[in-house]
Formats: structure tokens, sequence, C-alpha cells
């Protein structure tokens, strides 16, 4: 899979987001950030389009390397922008699917204490305290 090593479950650094904020507060900030890199991959496609026009009205070479460097960056920047997005929205729809209690049907759950240093997560429902494990593809 393309997801990128720092967004996978048996991170530190994802551990210690989902236990901090808890799942829902997880969930909410991954849906709000990576739109906003949806927000900026769209900023940069325009400037892209913007440095093209420039492109076919540049005169002189220095001109033609300053407008080709404008639209190298701005690429460069829907890339990064594009895979953010993706990757956040990926992670976060696999975890959200099997965010429900089996038990219960409680939507939502808690990083049981236990499993923090392990590659398998195990989550606690919030409700009945139901455990069950969590993986990083909805499918596996
Ligand atoms: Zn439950």
């Amino acid at each position: 899979m393309w997801l990128q090593s720092w967004m996978r479950l048996d991170q530190p650094r994802l551990m210690a987001s989902l236990q901090a904020m808890g799942f829902r507060k997880w969930y909410e900030r991954q849906l709000v950030v990576s739109h906003g890199w949806m927000a900026f991959c769209f900023i940069c496609i325009i400037l892209m389009a913007t440095g093209l026009e420039l492109f076919s009205s540049s005169k002189g070479f220095a001109e033609f390397l300053a407008d080709s460097l404008f639209i190298a960056a701005a690429l460069v920047g829907t890339w990064i922008a594009w895979r953010q997005y993706a990757t956040r929205m990926v992670l976060a729809e696999a975890i959200g699917v099997q965010a429900h209690c089996l038990s219960c049907g409680h939507y939502g759950f808690r990083i049981d204490q236990n499993t923090l240093n392990t590659r398998k997560l195990t989550v606690r429902c919030t409700k009945c305290a139901h455990r069950w494990p969590i993986s990083q593809y909805e499918d596996a």
C-alpha cells in the first residue's frame, strides 16, 4: 500500500495522537486537516495554470527559466498536497469504518493501554468496555 510510513497504525506518533484526542476528535481533525490540504492542492493547480499562461508570453531565457521554475514549484506543491489529502483520508476512513462497537453499536473508542507498544491496535468501547482490534486497512 502507498500509505506514508508516518501514517501507519504502528507508528507511535499516530497512536499518541489517537490516544490523546480520542477517536472522534482525531477523526474530525483528520477531515479538517485533509480538506485544508485539498484546498492547498487547488491553489497549486491554479498557480500552475497561471504559470502556463506566463510561460506562453515569456520573452528571453531568464523569463523562460523563471516561469519554468514557477510551474515546477506549483507542480511539486500539487503533488505534496494531494498525497497529504489522500493519505489522511484513506487512513481516517479505514479506521472510521471500524469504529463501531461490535457489541453495542456505539460509535467511537479509546485505545487499550495494553496494546500501545504493539503493532496491533486493540480498542475499547467507551460505552460498554467491549474490546476489538483495529487494522490498518478495512479488509485486513
Ligand atoms: Zn460497546
